[in-house]
């Protein structure tokens, strides 16, 4: 039997098959249509339980990390049927939100020109109550990278004091994410009060570091603790995910202990993480799923006071 026609062309990644897959789509390291795709497929495992259950925000950069970029959380004309699109009710004034349950959908979305995969604080199957709390770290961009240790760590110890469990990951780009798993018991509103609450008061502790409001002007020589990624409808770069910015580097989770050891939040890319992945002993976040903790008034309470 021959090939259909056309087709034949479209080399396949776990079931997808992948149109102009030698398309380069980062200048920088040279990376193709077909390598991005099956670095996808290859972190399947590794990356299908931070998208699996959420709502998803998509960036689509179909003519390179150099080309126009769209950023997408309903379903519109999205051509990928592996995507799962969720009830209406969810964002009952938009189209439909889009969740990836499964591999197959990420190497499609991968297909259809998605990079970066974003998802929502929430699961889609009880979306009034957040099940984690995420802290961005953003620094003035003139500020060293040992600026951003130091930062993080201080945020580390403030959640410590506070009894929160805290797991780290690289963004891609220029900063740390911060995740705090909680159990699904408080609405949008308080996560978004502690959330808040933990950037006022590291602010007010060392306000030479820690700036208390957004925007580039504001942070001059300081990193902002972004809280505002804890509202209703955000959503964060998953651990994984690539971005579309030069090198195609991908948000890694890290242990602790690790901080200090590297060079930079892009120092992982589509290309390279496979040698992390094959020599870490362990998953770092091996903790994530049995932290049981949640937002207590008491833990609002002690927020607001002073250490
Ligand atoms: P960095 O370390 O460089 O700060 P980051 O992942 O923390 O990387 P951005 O990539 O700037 O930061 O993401 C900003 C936030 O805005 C994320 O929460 C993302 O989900 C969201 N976002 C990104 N692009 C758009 C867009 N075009 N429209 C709306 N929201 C967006
Ligand atoms: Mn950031």
């Amino acid at each position: 039997m021959s090939a259909t026609p056309g087709k034949s062309k479209r080399p396949d990644v776990g079931g997808i098959g992948i149109s102009s897959p030698q398309r380069v789509i980062d200048a920088q390291s040279g990376a193709t249509k077909l390598q991005l795709a099956e670095y996808y497929l290859s972190v399947g495992n590794w990356l299908t339980p931070h998208l699996a259950g959420r709502p998803l925000s998509i960036v689509r950069a179909p003519d390179g990390v150099d080309g126009d970029s769209f950023f997408q959380r309903h379903c519109g004309r999205l051509k990928m049927p592996h995507m799962r699109v969720l009830d209406k009710s969810l964002d009952p004034e938009h189209a439909h939100l889009i969740q990836a349950d499964s591999i197959t959908a990420v190497v499609e979305a991968a297909q259809m020109g998605t990079v970066e995969f974003h998802t929502w604080n929430a699961r889609s199957d009880r979306i009034d109550r957040p099940d984690r709390v995420v802290f961005d770290l953003d620094p003035d961009p003139a500020l060293p990278w040992s600026s951003m240790v130091e930062a993080t760590c201080m945020t580390l110890d403030l959640l410590d004091e506070l009894g929160l469990k805290a797991f780290l990951k690289t963004s891609g780009g220029r900063g740390m994410h911060m995740v705090v798993p909680i159990d699904r018991r408080q609405g949008w509103d308080c996560i978004n009060e502690f959330a808040r609450g933990v950037t006022m008061r590291l602010a007010r502790e060392a306000p030479d570091k820690f700036a208390e409001k957004m925007g580039p002007k504001n942070r001059i020589g300081k990193i902002f603790v972004d809280y505002l990624r804890n509202q209703r409808g955000a959503s964060t770069v998953a651990a994984y995910s690539a971005r579309a910015r030069p090198g195609l580097p991908v948000s890694v989770p890290i242990g602790r202990d690790e901080l200090e050891q590297i060079a930079g939040a892009n120092q992982w890319n589509i290309l390279n993480l496979h040698q992390r992945l094959a020599e870490q002993s362990g998953d770092p976040w091996s903790d994530y799923a049995s932290t049981r903790q949640s937002i207590s008034a008491s833990l609002l309470k002690a927020l607001a006071q002073d250490g």
